[in-house]
Order: C-alpha cells, then structure tokens, then sequence
C-alpha cells in the first residue's frame, strides 16, 4: 500500500521551504507551495524510506462530504472543499475513485434526534443532495442493510489516497520541489534568518518550514519551540475484511449515527477501491505511535502518553467506550456484532482480518479529544498539529489554507 518513491533525492544544505513529513498533508502543502511560489526551493524531507507510509496508506479510504463537522469549523470548510477539489483532481488525474454514496443509519428511535442533528449539520456545511430515508428507504439504497431512518449522502465516495498522495509528489517535484525520503528530522533550531533542520542526513538550512509530521507532530512542534499542548495519543484501528461472496452485503458505504462527543465515526461497513469490502475501524489506545501490530509497544510512547494529564482526564471520562473498543479488539464476533446491527446477515464467519492504521489524534491537556483540525507558529515555522479524518479527504483544501497561513507568517518576497 505506500507510496512508491524512487527518487532518492539528497537532501539539500539550503532552501526556502522545508516541508516534514512525506504524508498526503506535507505533499498536499508542498504541492500548493510550489505553484504558489515556483521561484522559491521547496523540499520534502520524509523519515521512512517511502512516502505515504502512515496514516495515508492505512485508512478508509473515504472521501467525506462534510455531514458531521460542527459547522463554522476548520473541519466543515476544508472538507466540503477539499472534497470537490479532490473529486475535480482524481478526474483530471486518472486517479481510481467512486462517488458511491453512503448512508448513516440510526437502528433504533433512540437515535433519531442525533440523526436529525447531523442533517441540520449537512444544510448548515453546504452538503449538497443529502436526504432523509425511512426503513423502505434504506433498503432500496442497501437491501442487506437494516434501520428505523437514514441520511443518505450521495457526494460521499472512495478512492486510492496513496495514489493521490503519489500524484501530489509528482507535481511538486514537476515544479522544482525536491522529495527526499530516509530523512528523519532529529532537531530544529532557529539560526539568523534561518531554520536549522538537523536530520539523518545531516542538516538543512530553511528560511521556513511547515512541520506536517502526524502522529509525530507534537514532538517536533516541541522541537521547534511551541507547547507540548495538545499532545498526540495514538489510537489503533483495526479492521476486518468481508470473505469474497459475502462482499454483496454491501453495495457501498454504511455508517453509524456516531457519538457526537466523540471524534470517531465509529464501526462501518466501507467498499474499498480495490473491491474489498472492510468492517472497522476500532479505536484502541495503543502502546506505539506506529502501531499497526497490536503488540508493538514503545517505551517513549507509552511513557509520553501516561505523563501527560489529559490521558487521565480522558480515561475517567470515557473508560466505558474504552472498555466496549477493548472487547471488539479482543473478540471479532463482538466486532462483527456491532456492524451486524446495521447488516443484520452478517456472521463471524463471514470476515477474515485486514490491516490497521493509527489515528494521530491530538488530545488536550484538559482531556479533551480535539476534533477541529489545528493549526499552530513558532519562529519561521508553521505546524499542522492536529489532522486526523478527514484530512485525506481535504487535503487540497488544507495545503491552500496553509500557503495562506504562509503568505501572512513568511517573508516569502525574495522568494
Ligand atoms: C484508521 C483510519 C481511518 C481513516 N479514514 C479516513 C477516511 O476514510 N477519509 C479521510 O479523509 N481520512 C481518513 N483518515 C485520516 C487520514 O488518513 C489522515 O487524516 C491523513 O492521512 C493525515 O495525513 P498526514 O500527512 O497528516 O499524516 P501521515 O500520513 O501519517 O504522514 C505523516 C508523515 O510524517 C512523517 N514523519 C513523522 N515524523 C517525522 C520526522 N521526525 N521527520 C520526517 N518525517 C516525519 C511520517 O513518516 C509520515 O510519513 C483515517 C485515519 C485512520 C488512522
């Protein structure tokens, strides 16, 4: 699933804009940066060996309408923009995508009032074509899908976001900008007029940078001078994946009615581009920042993650969610349960594992899970410290909204 990334480029001594971090956000900025500024040096410097390797490679796969942002949010805009931009650019670009549609079913009546909510949300966001279905409804749309009403959203669709973060590389590096992988950045200080990045292969002098790092990105915000406030918390999500001729339960995407206290969406049902039809994700707390096998564990990230005070506050608060996210992780038929309420013909012999990914999700030191996207200074440097779903999906959007941040922070004339 990475990007493939052969260019090996070396890492510059000099340039105007460094970008860290090789995700589809850094690539997205980089990409906006140098059509911005074509006359500026631009570079890239990603940690692993290829792009694309985190959370860009191990998600959904979701391009999200903009149903659920509280509205006026950075969230709300950047998503419905981001996700006609991004549907303007997959067309142009060859990119595999599908506008496939999604529901968001409530199961009972309990949950009718918070369905309501998120179509008061959809109107308020912009969300064009969004419409309520009754039981009848659902079954047109889904007929293995079961619920009292839904929304359904027609904008909603799939598509290859590794491939699309591989088209953001390819035009960046098309306008100058050059990609350097293996470059994992140790240190940052501020020198004159420039930003010193000492990384693994040596060290590059910037007039400025964009740290856009994910589930790094508060320790090199910290690196860079800022507070440790919010601080990330790697949540896991694993999924399942439905056996060959099951894969007819679902037509297209279904969705829960989710907790609005709650940054996640909660287990859906998604088609993937490819064909595969996942179940999940779940949302674990987990031991590494690079979780993807349940028992990988780190010593600085556990640590980081029991030191700060916000994780206690969070787990008083939310411990029995945290209790029902351990069951599904230990116990697949209880997984497979909780996305049965939505197909009810699902059985636990219908799903075989798939992979994870792990949610770089900010978490305050008030225990609050930050659901905006946040953006953050410090001296000659811009920091995305906070872009959990659906940053994939406004990618675009976020990479103009930080040259635009850019345009006021930078003294980007001479450039
Ligand atoms: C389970 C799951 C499901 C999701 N589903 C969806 C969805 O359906 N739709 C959607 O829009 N979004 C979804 N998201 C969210 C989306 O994947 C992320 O918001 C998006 O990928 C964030 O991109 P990024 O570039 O910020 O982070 P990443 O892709 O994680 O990239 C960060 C990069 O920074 C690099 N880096 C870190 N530290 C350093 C360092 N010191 N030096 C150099 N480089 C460094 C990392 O190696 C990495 O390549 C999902 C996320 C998860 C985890």
């Amino acid at each position: 699933m990475p990007t493939d990334e052969q260019h090996g480029a070396p890492a510059p001594a000099r340039c105007d804009l460094a970008i860290v971090g090789g995700g589809i956000v850094g690539l997205a900025v980089a990409r906006e940066l140098t059509r911005r500024w074509p006359r500026a040096s631009v570079c890239v410097l990603e940690r692993e060996t290829q792009l694309g390797m985190h959370q860009t490679s191990h998600n959904s796969g979701v391009i999200h309408a903009g149903v659920y942002y509280a509205p006026g949010s950075l969230k709300a805009r950047l998503c419905v923009e981001g996700a006609s931009e991004l549907y303007e650019y997959c067309e142009a670009r060859g990119i595999a995508h599908e506008r496939c549609g999604k529901l968001i079913v409530a199961t009972d009546a309990s949950e009718l009032e918070r369905l309501e909510e998120l179509e008061r949300r959809a109107q308020a966001n912009g969300v064009r074509g969004v419409r309520r279905l009754d039981a009848d409804g659902i079954r047109e749309v889904e007929p293995h899908a079961r619920g009292v009403a839904a929304l359904h959203s027609p904008n909603t669709g799939i598509v290859d976001f590794p491939a699309v973060a591989r088209a953001y590389a390819q035009d960046a590096r098309e306008a100058g900008a050059s990609i350097v992988t293996g470059c994992g950045v140790r240190a940052v200080s501020v020198s004159g007029r420039r930003l010193r990045v000492a990384h693994a292969q040596g060290a590059t002098e910037a007039s400025h940078a964009v740290f856009c790092a994910g589930g790094w990105s508060d320790r090199l915000a910290v690196l860079a001078g800022a507070q440790p406030d919010p601080r990330i918390v790697p949540f896991r999500g694993a999924y399942l994946r439905l056996s060959g001729a099951r894969r007819n339960l679902v037509r297209a995407l279904i969705y829960p009615v989710p907790d609005p206290s709650l940054p996640f969406l909660g287990v859906h049902l998604t088609k993937h581009i490819d064909g595969e039809v996942l179940i999940g994700p779940t949302a674990l707390m987990a031991g590494a920042r690079d979780a993807y096998r349940l028992a990988r564990v780190r010593g600085e990230d556990v640590r980081d993650t029991l030191a700060w005070p916000g994780t206690w506050r969070m787990l008083a608060r939310w411990w029995r969610t945290g209790v029902v996210e351990l069951r599904h992780a230990a116990w697949r038929r209880a997984f497979v349960r909780a996305a049965a309420r939505y197909v009810p013909e699902l059985r636990p012999q219908d799903v075989r594992p798939a992979f994870a990914g792990v949610r770089a999700q900010a978490l305050a030191r008030d225990g609050r899970l930050v659901d905006d996207f946040v953006f953050s200074h410090t001296e000659r440097a811009l920091h995305v410290r906070n872009a959990p779903s659906p940053a994939a999906t406004s990618s675009l959007a976020i990479g103009r909204h930080v040259a635009d941040e850019a345009e006021r922070a930078f003294d980007l004339r001479a450039a």
